[in-house]
């Protein structure tokens, strides 16, 4: 999977930092989810109790590890974080949960790719506050039990069709975020670009804000680069000029997609006439991963009508040709 922390610098890291919502009021967006989680958290509190667990779900830069800490934040406890991969053996987990104080937040990212062994014990924990730990093997296998602290646990995952059923039905609280809409964007980018005190034009925020695929991490992205377009090329000032300047050389089309999303949709029309076609044969065609087309490109996609998920495979929609200027097949010539 492609991950931006990777590529990013540390100076890079310290803005994505403090450019992150710290409590619900800066939130922007989602307001469903966080009226519930709101009260559910305040019940939790007066009750003296942890809350629920909470399983986030959705495309990635939604907001879910965001959304995390503000819940920590406002239960006032420490936020312990972690990812499904990282957790390779149940020591590692044990190690995490034992040093839980009471109603700690464990924060498990991509928490559908936990190793079934880890996952096995992630159960007890979550149901009881309590881990078993085999010591030995063989004859003297044996195993001690383990209290822990009463805590919270927040999975957060881009593909809930594949948590486990019992590890579902052990989250009481469960939340999908949903892409943000081009008004919420363009609050996003304005409050972003306050905290990096470059000034910016109304138009150019909107601009900014439609062409993100929905997703205020990409917002933010987007607003750091055309930031160094407005100092190098203009004057400091990101104006609508200086904003489609940048896009175009960020190679975000007029209707936000990237490069990957045009790469997909004229691979499935010029290479396969508009599919169906298979993910995998597609990920070949574009070499990309087929998990990183399913989790990241795909659902947007969807969303806003380019491509269909059929039985047999992804098919490209009118529109897909309408925006690739490729005529419909069989009435060429209209
Ligand atoms: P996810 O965990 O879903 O991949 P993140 O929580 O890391 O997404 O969000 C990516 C970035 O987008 C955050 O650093 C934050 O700056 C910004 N962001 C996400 N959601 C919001 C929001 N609702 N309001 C303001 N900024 C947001």
């Amino acid at each position: 999977l492609r991950s931006d922390d990777e590529q990013m610098s540390s100076t890079e890291k310290e803005i994505e930092k403090a450019l992150r919502p710290l409590n619900f009021g800066d939130f922007t967006g989602q307001e469903k989810v966080v009226e519930n989680i709101k009260i559910f958290v305040s019940a939790a509190k007066q009750r003296n109790e942890p809350l629920d667990h909470v399983l986030l779900h959705g495309p990635p830069g939604l907001g879910k590890t965001t959304l995390s800490h503000i819940i920590a934040n406002e239960l006032q406890s420490n936020i312990k974080i972690t990812s499904g991969p990282v957790l390779d053996k149940p020591g590692d987990l044990a190690g995490l949960l034992t040093n839980l104080e009471p109603y700690d937040v464990l924060f498990i990212d991509e928490i559908h790719r936990l190793n079934p062994v880890v996952e096995e014990y992630l159960y007890s924990a979550m149901e009881d506050y309590r881990i078993d730990i085999m010591l030995d093997s063989g004859p003297n296998a044996r195993s001690v039990q383990i209290t822990l602290s009463p805590f919270t646990l927040i999975g957060a995952t881009t593909r809930s069709g594949l948590l486990t059923s019992p590890l579902r039905a052990r989250f009481g609280i469960n939340a999908r975020l949903e892409y943000y809409d081009a008004k919420l964007l363009t609050q996003i980018v304005k409050r972003s670009s306050d905290i990096l005190n470059t000034p910016l034009e109304e138009d150019a925020a909107y601009e900014i804000a439609r062409r993100s695929r929905g997703t205020p991490r990409i917002s933010n992205n987007l607003l750091r680069r055309t930031r160094d377009f407005a100092q190098i090329k203009g004057t400091g000032t990101i104006t609508m000029p200086i904003a489609e300047m940048a896009l175009r050389a960020l190679d975000v089309d007029q209707n936000g997609l990237d490069e990957m999303d045009n790469r997909i949709l004229s691979t499935i029309i010029q290479k396969f006439s508009g599919g169906p076609v298979g993910l995998s044969t597609i990920a070949t065609a574009c070499g990309e991963e087929a998990e990183t087309i399913e989790e990241v490109y795909e659902p947007f996609l969807i969303q806003e009508g380019y491509i269909k998920r059929t039985a047999r495979g992804r098919e490209a929609t009118p529109m897909a040709y309408k925006h690739l200027k490729v005529p419909l097949p069989g009435r060429s010539g209209t």
